[in-house]
Parts: structure tokens; sequence; C-alpha cells
């Protein structure tokens, strides 16, 4: 028997288009998502607009004790270091390796830039033990297509798109990855409670998230003007969970200074 299609649905305007992809190719394929209880709003209205656009549902898949960016980085007293952040580990490798089988075959979303090429490229090399597709790569769909067959579709845009974000993780807390000041800036701009929230968290353990000046910063010292334009935040996809693989060779969060070393 062949082995499930596995599509990791982002909830973004590129995964839209390689799941309608997928699911013309194989329509018992499973849109899969590792919930983070973590997303903006208007992405699960997103969601819920795509899948009724493609009459199919999403198989969300999550881990039976931490389901809450947060509540993850407040148990661990950590948010992120150099050896990647626990959210990703616990919230979306662990449901991931649970749920897959040897021969599945994994499709992703990411599309003919040349970024996304290379980052694929990466993957396959990292992962070869999987068998992996990215069909917008195949069909030489770059990310401004997917955008304007996303709303020729009559799809109305998650809203993160519009506020210039380069993808629209886990806006409720920002990306504890993200070292960009111009990220941690436009966060702010956009969502200031909840950055508020975050900085504060961020400065009680020690977790100097960004950088300003070459120096190790936290992020409630970025200036009230910096710049909010060209914001990089990391995809919180396969690629960005390598240094998390190995549970039990990471070092606890209080070996390593309260948070970010
Ligand atoms: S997007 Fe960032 S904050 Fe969210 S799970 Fe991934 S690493 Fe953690």
């Amino acid at each position: 028997m062949a082995g499930r299609t596995l599509m990791w649905w982002s909830t973004g305007a590129a995964s839209a288009i390689a799941a309608a992809l997928t699911l013309r190719e194989d329509p018992a394929a499973i849109i899969a998502r590792c919930e983070t209880n973590n997303e903006d709003p208007d992405n699960y209205r997103f969601e819920a607009d795509v899948m009724r656009w493609l009459n199919a549902s999403v198989t969300i898949l999550q881990a039976e004790t931490d389901r809450s960016v947060w509540n993850v980085w407040q148990r661990r007293r950590y948010i992120a270091g150099i050896n990647g952040a626990q959210c990703t580990t616990l919230m979306k490798v662990a449901p991931r390796l649970a749920f897959q089988r040897p021969d599945d075959v994994h499709v992703f979303g990411y599309t003919a830039d040349r970024g996304d090429v290379e980052r694929f490229e990466r993957l396959r090399e990292t992962y070869f033990e999987l068998t992996v597709r990215a069909p917008l790569i195949e069909q030489g769909i770059t990310k401004a297509a997917t955008l304007a067959m996303v709303e020729r579709a009559g799809l109305k845009l998650p809203r993160s798109y519009a506020m210039g974000f380069p993808n629209a993780n886990c806006l409720l807390t920002g990306c504890g990855k993200a070292k960009s000041p111009r990220y941690w800036a436009l966060y702010r701009k956009h969502f200031p409670a909840e950055f508020a929230r975050t900085a504060a968290y961020a400065r009680e353990i020690g977790a100097r998230l960004t950088e300003l000046n070459g120096e190790r910063a936290f992020i409630d010292e970025i200036p009230a003007d910096h710049p909010t334009t060209d914001a990089i935040v990391p995809a919180c996809d396969f690629l960005c969970a390598i240094a998390e693989q190995d549970l039990a060779s990471h070092p606890a969060p209080s070996e390593i200074e309260g948070g970010r070393p």
C-alpha cells in the first residue's frame, strides 16, 4: 500500500496553493498543522476560508501537555538560545515525529523563489530519509504568484501580510527566535500589549533576544523610532527544528543564563 501524503499546512498563501495542488493530485492527502495556540486570530480565519475553498479539513497535531508557547517559555524560564527554542521542539517536532510514518510523502509550500528553493534543497539533504516534495517549486510558482492566486480565488489574505510580517508565526507572543530589531519594532507597532508582555518576561529571565549595534539587547531597548521595514523572522519549519531534535541533550534553560546566551 502506498504511503500517506502529508501536506504541511502553515496558514499562509503559498501553503494554500500548495494544498490545492496536492489535493488535486491526491484527494486523500492529509492537510496537517502542528498547533501552537499562538497564531493571530486572522490566521485561523484564513485557515477556515481556505479549507472551505478546498472542501477539506486540517488535521491538528499537538502534544498532550505542551499546548501554549507562553506556558512552555514560562515553565522552563527560557525563550530561545543557540540551541534553539523549546517551543519548536515540544510543540512542532515532537507531535510530528509521533504522527509521521516512514513511508509518508511530506509536501511543503516552498515557492520557486531562490531563498525557498535553497531552503528546500537543505531540507532534502538534511532529511534524506524522508520523501519530500514542493509542488510550487515543481511548477515554478513564486510567492508573488501565490498571493495573486489566492486573491483571484476570492480569498482574503491574512492581515499579517499587509502589516509587513515576512511570516505570521506566533503573533500572540512574537517569535522568540527572531533577533531582528526591525521585527520586534514592527511587532511592537502592531501588537503593543503582546510586545509589552514578552518584553517584560524577557527582562525577568535575562533573555536578550535582539541585537543593537552589534550587542545583545533586550527588546524593550529598541528605540521607539527604529525602522520596521525588512523585518526578519525565521521560518518555523523542519529546518528550524534541527538543533532541537535531540531533547535529551538539550541543556536546561537554567544552564543558559536564563535565556538566550
Ligand atoms: S514560530 Fe517562534 S515562537 Fe513560534 S513555535 Fe516557532 S520558534 Fe517558537
